[in-house]
């Protein structure tokens, strides 16, 4: 029988559980779908399409679209199948055997595991204990193994921490090859990388229509970076990945950046009430320029807590068992009354003795 290539046998898959909850918050989608009226333009739009057809192979009016956004050409732009296929397409394209990808953890696990399939060896460097970038670590990862490839997450998944600018710069100006900005959560925070992207820097950023856009079902990302490094994606990628239907949804979407602006305007405001909400018990809580908040119960175990806000029906994310997240959760921002359901449970379990607890006690 034919075996699996040697240097994927170790690999695991990437796993969200899910368990059948009233309140869950634990996979940083939007709460809410896309406005009805992109739903009715949608149905209108698919019904015309040609189906016998192949669509349109570059994507030229999404790609247009999604330039207009940000004030960049259409050259500038890469759309793919969610923007894990755009981190596939670009290590297909820079990363594979034979050569070095750096990430700094805990971060996005899917980076270490595209590379990995791609063929690169990945190199792990560490964020500092309040998860952030120091810039001894960047010289030292940089330095000693000179990457092709080098992620850098941020507002990083799981922790939310947004890197400052100077940070980012440090990152670009040192390092050796391609710079990857991971800005799925970008719109959540203060700050984005995109006024960092040129013709002459070797850097991408990319986003996503799952989160802010409330698209998740979709499937479409894109990255913006230089034109050159954009040609070399369009050769790599299959031919004709992005359907029709996906790309008149993602340019249709466009239509209704006010609309997401709101929605974004709702959730940082809900994140910041679920923030000192959590904050009022001994929880740790680390800033989040995101979607999602990571917290670190100080007197329970990051488990027992999870296990009690499931038996109140709240799921959130279990990070507890992760490397470097021992103790912690993270909870998605949802809607208003899903985040008072998460405080109330919260507030129920942390209050209420801990079995676990208990148990090593006696
Ligand atoms: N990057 C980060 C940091 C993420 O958290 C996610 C989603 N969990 C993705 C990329 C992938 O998003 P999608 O493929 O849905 O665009």
């Amino acid at each position: 029988m034919i075996s699996v290539r040697d240097d994927l046998r170790a690999l695991e898959g990437y796993h969200s559980p899910q368990v059948d909850v009233r309140v869950r918050l634990n996979t940083n989608e939007s709460p809410f779908p896309p406005p009805q009226e992109w739903a009715t333009e949608f149905a209108e739009a698919i019904a015309g399409i040609d189906w016998h057809r192949y669509p349109d192979r570059g994507a030229t009016t999404l790609r247009a679209a999604i330039a207009a956004l940000h004030g960049v050409n259409a050259a500038n732009v890469f759309a793919a199948n969610g923007s894990n296929e755009v981190l596939q397409t670009l290590l297909l394209a820079y990363g594979g055997p034979g050569r070095t990808v750096a990430t700094f953890e805990p971060t996005y696990q899917l980076h270490a595991q595209i590379a990995r399939i791609s063929g690169a060896t990945v190199v792990e460097g560490e964020r500092n204990a309040e998860f952030r970038l120091d810039p001894a670590e960047i010289q030292r990862v940089l330095g000693t193994y000179a990457p092709e490839v080098t992620f850098l997450c941020s507002p990083n998944n799981p922790t939310g921490v947004v890197e400052p600018a100077a940070v980012v710069m440090e990152l670009i100006e040192s390092a050796p090859g391609l710079v990857i900005i991971d800005e799925a959560y970008a719109q959540f925070s203060d700050w984005s990388a995109l006024e960092l992207v040129r013709e002459d820097r070797p850097m991408v950023v990319v986003r996503t229509f799952s989160k802010t856009w409330g698209m998740a079902a979709a499937r479409l990302g894109y990255l913006v970076g230089p034109s050159w490094l954009v040609a070399e994606l369009d050769k790599v990628v299959l031919p004709y990945h992005l359907d029709t239907a996906k790309q008149l949804a993602g340019t249709l979407a466009l239509r209704y950046v006010v609309a997401m602006d709101d929605r974004v305007r709702f959730i940082v405001a809900e994140r910041e009430r679920l923030a000192a909400g959590l904050a009022a018990h001994p929880i740790d809580v680390i800033p989040s320029g995101a979607n999602f908040i990571l917290f670190r119960p100080r007197q329970m175990a990051g488990r027992a807590l999870w296990e009690g806000l499931l038996a109140h029906s709240v799921l959130v994310r279990d990070c507890s068992g992760w490397p470097r997240l021992a103790d912690c959760l993270r909870v998605t921002v949802g809607t208003e009354e899903e985040n008072t359901a998460f405080l109330d449970a919260l507030a129920a379990v942390v209050s209420a003795p801990s079995p676990v607890l208990s148990i090593s006690e006696s």
